[in-house]
């Protein structure tokens, strides 16, 4: 009988596949053979099989690489300018100016180089980009090995990469055209938000995207003054507006969506939208609360997200999560209620939650693996053990009960497994006990 072979061999402490949800796999092995996972089995019958490569991970946990949903990876660049001030001024009066005389390919290049660094550090091995010079930023991705969905940014106003909404379109398709190909990139289209993009350039978009089958990514709904400009302009809100223009539909991923009215909630539901979720983002420039519990209950799936660094302090997924489990807010409408671990729980907060859709995730972010599960791409996030603040210094309270971080994290000072953390504390509090050492 022959043996079966395998690229790698990694035997870890624990591995969360995802699916079943709030399943922890003990002393399992993963397995994997020309970049696809080929098996996970308990870790003796793993010894069944010759492997190139061994890692022996007793004290991680394996879990899938974590999703960025949306992201401005180059202004890694722009950290901590202008800090403390309103969106649209911010935006308008220093991010703006700035970028027209600074962005060109080699500042995306490297700001992206930078981003990458800090997601991968942070579990991320897929993130949603909307950015100028789209093609530099997916140079800079697959020279770090992360996968990426490349934005089409579209604005009315002219840029260094770009005069009008017909140029960016052609420049963004033509970058497409140039990298369709290559394993780790995919594309959307990335209208900025509905203030900065006009009705025939969205009436464009939404035609590539039924044509090519893209998704689409736009910032939607993130601030009270975006609503009273709608309704100066257009004379309804921002989401009735794109609902008109046929942007709504399983192909968007709305970002921020802080200010929903219930009609709003049911409209991105029936359309079948996603999310992408920054209370990091929306707490600095004191945007609001998602109402994501509302969302949740809604059917609509979120994920979470990183920005821009200058909106935002990080990149790192983790970091992200934690504040998505965070704060109630009194937007959310279910006070007490901590939206991460609602129905579906942290998963579907981290975009792990994706399943099949379009051949990859739910949010339309195809091929990335986010279940370890045989036959998918092996995007395997490792534990590093470089420390970082830990998710258990977080006073977490569920179910009106103060919950102690599991594993290393009982320990003061750096965790050396963050995700073993994060996600040992989703299956606690589903009245689960994994072996985690005491
Ligand atoms: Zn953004």
């Amino acid at each position: 009988m022959s043996v079966p072979h395998a690229d790698l061999r990694i035997d870890a402490g624990w591995i969360v596949p995802v699916r079943p949800t709030a399943s922890v796999l003990a002393n399992h092995s993963l397995l994997v053979r020309d970049g696809r996972i080929a098996a996970l089995l308990p870790t003796l019958a793993a010894d069944g099989w010759s492997v190139a490569e061994h890692v022996r991970l007793p004290d991680h946990v394996l879990i899938p690489g974590l999703v960025n949903l949306h992201t401005h990876a180059a202004m890694n660049l722009l950290r901590g300018y202008a800090d403390d001030l309103p969106l649209m001024t911010w935006l308008s009066e220093h991010i703006w100016p700035a970028e027209g005389r600074h962005v060109s390919p080699a500042f995306v290049r490297d700001g992206t180089r930078l981003a990458c660094l800090e997601m991968l550090k942070g579990g991320v091995t897929c993130f949603n980009d909307m950015y100028f010079f789209p093609e530099a930023t997916a140079e800079a991705a697959v020279e770090a090995g992360i996968r990426i969905a490349a934005g089409l940014i579209v604005v009315e106003a002219p840029t260094p990469y770009a005069a009008d909404p017909d140029d960016y379109l052609a420049k963004g398709l033509a970058a497409r055209d140039a990298w369709r190909d290559h394993a780790l990139v995919q594309f959307c289209l990335a209208p900025h938000a509905p203030y900065t993009v006009g009705d025939r350039a969205l009436e464009k978009i939404v035609t590539y995207a039924a044509q090519l089958d893209l998704p689409i990514h736009m910032h939607v709904h993130e601030t009270e003054d975006e609503i009273r400009h709608s309704l100066e302009h257009h004379g309804v809100r921002p989401l009735a507006r794109l609902r008109a223009l046929g942007v709504l539909g399983p192909n968007l991923t709305a970002v921020h969506a802080v200010h929903l009215n219930d009609e709003e909630i049911d409209s991105l539901a029936a359309h079948g939208c996603h999310v992408a979720h920054c209370p990091a983002s929306n707490l600095k420039l004191a945007s609001g609360f998602a109402p994501v519990a509302r969302l949740l209950a809604a059917g609509i799936n979120v994920g979470v997200f990183g920005d821009a660094p200058g909106r935002s302090p990080g990149q790192g997924r983790q970091r992200r999560s934690r504040h998505a489990a965070g704060p109630t807010g009194p937007g959310n409408g279910y006070p007490g209620q901590r939206p991460g671990f609602g129905t579906g729980g942290t998963h579907r907060l981290t975009g792990n939650r994706q399943a099949g859709r379009r051949g990859g995730g739910q949010s339309g972010i195809g091929g990335h693996p986010a279940l370890l599960r045989p036959h998918l791409p092996a995007g395997i996030q490792r534990g590093t053990g470089t420390g970082g603040p830990c998710l258990g210094e977080w006073p977490g309270r569920i179910g009106g009960r103060p919950q102690r971080p599991l594993g290393r994290s009982r320990n003061p000072g750096p965790c050396p497994c963050l995700a073993g953390t994060y996600f040992g504390w989703t299956i606690k509090k589903r009245g689960m006990r994994p072996a985690f050492p005491a």
